[in-house]
């Protein structure tokens, strides 16, 4: 049985509010959110993080932020963030390819990147 959370909620051996499913794509409300919407979309299949999708991996990628972008209309999201974090250092805690979709308050704007 696989030890990643993510792979867990896909397999439904965990518990998760979903919020869209497809043969490939899951998306469920974060357990712990930083918003008053605050939903991760993943792929199905498990993927450490962005830096580890190939080539071949660029429709899921597209279909990742398709389904990030169908979650928030739902929502009734319209200024909204999606983000995704890769490696420690990244913030990234959980290792399975996931994208945050976080609103419903304004957002601090990002830090300055200069
Ligand atoms: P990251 O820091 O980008 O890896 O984010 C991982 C996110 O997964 C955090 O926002 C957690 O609150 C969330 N999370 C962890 N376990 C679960 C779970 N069982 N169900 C839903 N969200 C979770
Ligand atoms: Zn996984």
């Amino acid at each position: 049985m696989s030890e990643c959370v993510f792979c867990k909620i896909v397999a439904k051996e965990l518990p998760s509010d979903v919020v869209y499913e497809d043969d490939a794509i899951i998306a469920f409300r974060d357990i712990n959110p930083v918003a008053p919407v605050h939903i991760l979309v993943i792929p199905k299949r498990h993927i450490k993080s962005l830096q580890d999708t190939e080539p071949q991996d660029e429709q899921l990628l597209g279909a990742l932020l398709s389904v990030a972008r169908k979650v928030a209309s739902e929502q009734g999201l319209e200024g909204y963030r999606v983000a995704t974090n890769i490696g420690k250092d990244g913030g990234q805690v959980i290792e399975h390819l996931h994208f945050h979709v976080i609103g419903g308050r304004p957002l601090a704007e990002l830090p300055s990147l200069g």
